[in-house]
């Protein structure tokens, strides 16, 4: 499901990181955060140790604690809820619209209405399509919600010229392994606003901007300068990466042709990078055993909602009811996209996906 590369560049940078001896805190970090900003189009980035310490950092610079509601997908990985409830801030969980299993605006403003005291909106991108951005701020505007952009799938995603990650108050980023860049393990928050950069960068770094001078309540949520010396390679390589991965759904587009199987679809004007290239199809688990016994990889993303979750029964959540997302949940399948895949095996997973016979024949 993907395999990523470090290139020659980056074992060169991280090499001269480790000559140094200035492992953290140092330059590296730093330059990384300049590119990271100037790519994604944002004037201030503060990068972190995961994607999920990002999303509690953007949350805390936009003043999100204990009891605020904030209103979420049901249709994500489940840091991007738990990011919430880790700061005692309480999930609103809002349907998603059929087509890209993103935040429904019609579901949204229902929701504002059932819950006019909410503080927050927390949207995800998910699989690299970008959420309904226009019609969301402007329900988001009218309701007076801080908007929080969860970009962990959507590196360099955007509508029209304007990327992911510049339609909210703040963004959380994910480089982790397997995401369209990596730096293993590490994340960035993104964001046009001074003053939540600031808040953000005390919360990673113990609160404090003097040394042993703790303002505030903070941890050590920092990225490395090792993991910088990678970041930045990866992020020269970034469009290219992926151009290969919408290369890679231009193909499955042409070529996948089984009535069974629906292929995902890119709104007008949007760019889709293509984290994850997710079809849906009835007899889901039947597909998957299908694939793999042709030696093809897939992935469910996701099984189940998050107020499905098993955490979610003892956790403080609004589980609003989401009959689109847990529609979606059952018959989703991802399927190999990434951006090292070959033309063998991208005719491989054609192949798989075009003789499944859905009634089991
Ligand atoms: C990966 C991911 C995260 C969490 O990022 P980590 O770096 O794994 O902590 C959060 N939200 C979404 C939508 C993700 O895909």
């Amino acid at each position: 499901m993907a395999r990523p590369v470090i290139s020659a560049e980056e074992r060169r940078r991280v090499a001269e990181v480790l000559r140094s001896g200035r492992l953290a805190a140092g330059p590296v970090v730093a330059e990384f955060e300049e590119a990271f900003a100037a790519y994604i189009g944002a004037p201030h980035v503060v990068m972190t140790s995961s994607g999920t310490s990002a999303l509690q950092a953007a949350l805390v610079a936009c003043a999100i604690g204990r009891g605020d509601k904030v209103l979420t997908t049901p249709l994500s990985f489940v840091a991007t809820a738990t990011a919430i409830t880790s700061l005692g801030a309480v999930p609103v969980f809002v349907d998603v619209e059929p087509a890209t299993g993103n935040i429904d605006p019609q579901a949204l403003e229902e929701a504002v209405a059932e819950h006019p005291d909410a503080r927050a909106l927390l949207v995800v991108h998910l699989y690299g399509h970008p959420a309904d951005m226009p019609a969301i701020l402007s329900v988001a505007d009218r309701a007076g919600l801080i908007v929080i952009e969860d970009c962990a799938q959507a590196h360099g995603a955007a509508i029209g010229e304007k990327r992911a990650g510049c339609f909210g108050h703040a963004a959380a980023f994910s480089f982790y392994a397997t995401k369209n860049m990596t730096t293993g393990e590490g994340g960035a928050v993104v964001t046009a606003e001074p003053e939540v950069a600031e808040r953000a960068r005390l919360f990673i770094n113990h609160g404090q901007r003097e040394r042993y001078l703790h303002e505030s309540l903070g941890l050590n949520l920092r990225m490395t300068d090792l993991q910088a010396a990678i970041g930045l390679g990866q992020l020269r390589r970034l469009p290219r990466m992926n151009a290969r991965r919408q290369a890679h759904a231009a193909y499955f587009d042409g070529h996948i042709d089984n009535p069974a199987v629906e292929k995902p679809g890119v709104r007008a004007g949007y760019v889709h990078v293509y984290h994850q290239y997710t079809v849906r199809v009835d007899g889901r688990d039947r597909f998957v055993k299908h694939l793999n016994a042709c030696g093809v990889a897939a992935a469910v993303h996701y099984p189940l909602t998050i107020p499905e979750q098993p955490c979610y029964r003892s956790l403080p959540c609004v589980a609003r009811p989401c009959p689109v997302a847990e529609g979606i949940a059952r018959r989703v399948v991802s399927i190999p996209v990434h951006a090292a895949l070959t033309l063998g095996e991208l005719r491989r997973v054609v192949a798989a996906v075009n003789s499944f016979a859905p009634d089991g024949r």
